[in-house]
């Protein structure tokens, strides 16, 4: 495991030693509030000295068991072995040329893999960048490019990035939209196929979602218009919503038929997150365009946009690209990354990781009526709170749990349009003696709350 976990000498166990935060956190959380912008805020002000495997060791000594992975990005750890390495050579030997200037072999190395471990056996070429939300633009981009069509259509809970134009994508308001318009124009929302809260149950929600969102479609936007479909194959920011079986290939089906670029976001749910290397292979869907960021590199900014070679090479030569998109330090980092990923069989551990908690979720649920919905696949796992016997979402419930264990030194994230989910995104790598550590803190906190 030390190869993994931040150096040999972190040690792969939770220790509270001081109040969470602790007074060295509290201290730069003062300096924090003097010197950084308030809208970017921090989920748990703990300060972080060391991290990697399953655990997160602040400046005060505390070691908290990581169930987050700073937002599904170090599937691998936080300093995995071959990321270390491969980025250190890279950073020894030059930190940046430009790729549109002079180029290396490192970006069309992430690019042959990316080729390779997407679905689909067509030809495809790829295009990086720093972001998701940049991948996610440049995917409409090209899309429109490709297709000399306008509009792009998204789904009810969708999350997309926080430039102006994935603001547009992306569904909530409060916290992603709110004040910063004027939005994007030629986007359109439709329903998702979303289970728990489908009106008249899960057992149509599949073919009825499908059919709502394919009239709307037709009727208030005209399939001819629509350049792109965007969707995430598990949403992440929603609420870690599976779309009901068959909704994703009837919408893929139906891009087919009208010559839409269906894209798959896989930013948040790809990499072996779910147990494949991406969400959207569990229903055969082969997506004309994926975009990728956030596991793809260990940690480093890196994104990319991969499809279908006469899609992505509508946009005409400079129309895309970025000083730097495809920094070699990031190729790097992708490159030790999908060598770990490979190595470890993270698809297998995201998998055993699934097989742990999921029995342990529904256990807790038969106990605490609070968690009224388990989902997720793989290590991309969320309960959904309510108020016990409702669908109504219990927001201060999951906000109280969050704390709790936050205190009892497991670091948890919520999420969901409602601000009801508990969200799970601990590290492929993590022990899994830590997970059920993890669980076990859950528990207790649900206990308390209960
Ligand atoms: C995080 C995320 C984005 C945005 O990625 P950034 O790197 O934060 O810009 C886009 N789509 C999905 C599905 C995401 O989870």
């Amino acid at each position: 495991m030390s190869d993994l976990s931040g150096g040999p000498s972190l040690p792969q166990e939770r220790r509270v030693v001081t109040a969470i935060p602790g007074p060295k956190s509290q201290e730069l959380a003062a300096r924090k509030q003097r010197a950084v912008a308030d809208g970017v805020g921090n989920v748990l002000p703990v300060y972080v000295k060391r991290a990697g495997g399953g655990v997160i060791e602040d400046v005060d000594g505390n070691s908290l068991i990581d169930f987050g992975s700073g937002i599904a990005v170090t599937s691998v750890g936080n300093s995995a072995e071959a990321v270390v390495r491969r980025a250190t050579e890279q950073l020894a030997d030059f930190t940046h040329t430009c790729f549109m200037v002079t180029p290396y072999e490192s970006y069309v190395e992430v690019a042959e893999q990316l080729a390779d471990l997407t679905p689909g056996d067509h030809d495809k070429k790829t295009a990086l960048f720093n972001s998701g939300a940049e991948a996610v633009e440049n995917a409409v981009k090209i899309a429109r490019a490709y297709t000399g069509r306008q509009a792009v259509v998204v789904f009810d809970h969708g999350y997309h990035g926080r430039t102006n134009l994935t603001m547009a994508l992306t569904s909530k308001s409060m916290p992603y939209k709110h004040g910063f318009g004027p939005f994007a124009p030629e986007v359109y929302r439709v329903p998702l196929a979303y289970p728990f809260r489908w009106l008249t149950g899960p057992d149509n929600c599949a073919e009825e979602a499908a059919a709502q969102a394919i009239d709307q479609i037709t009727k208030q936007v005209g399939a001819a218009n629509v350049a792109a479909i965007i969707i995430e194959p598990l949403l992440g920011e929603g609420g870690f919503i599976e779309p009901a079986k068959g909704f994703l290939p009837r919408i893929a089906e139906f891009a087919k038929e009208n010559g839409i670029v269906f894209v798959a976001d896989e930013i948040q749910s790809g990499f072996c997150r779910t147990g494949q290397w991406f969400a959207c292979e569990d229903e055969g869907i082969v997506p004309d365009l994926i975009t990728t960021a956030k596991g793809i590199a260990g940690g480093l900014p890196l994104a990319a946009v991969t499809g279908r070679a006469e899609i992505m090479d509508a946009a005409h030569a400079g129309g895309l690209g970025g000083t730097y998109g495809g920094n070699p330090v990031a190729c790097a980092g992708a490159l030790g990354a999908i060598e770990t990923m490979r190595e470890l069989d993270l698809n297998g551990k995201a998998r055993r990781i699934e097989e742990v908690m999921k029995p342990r979720l529904r256990k807790m649920a038969e106990q605490y009526p609070v968690i009224g919905d388990i989902r997720g696949r793989g290590a991309m796992i969320a309960i959904e709170l309510v108020r016990p016997g409702t669908k109504e979402p219990a927001a201060d419930v999951t906000a109280a749990l969050a704390k709790a264990c936050h205190q009892a030194g497991l670091l948890i994230l919520t999420t969901g349009t409602y601000g009801n989910v508990v969200r799970f995104l601990p590290p492929l790598v993590i022990g899994e003696d830590l997970l059920n550590e993890g669980l076990d803190i859950l528990e207790n906190a649900l206990a308390e709350l209960a």
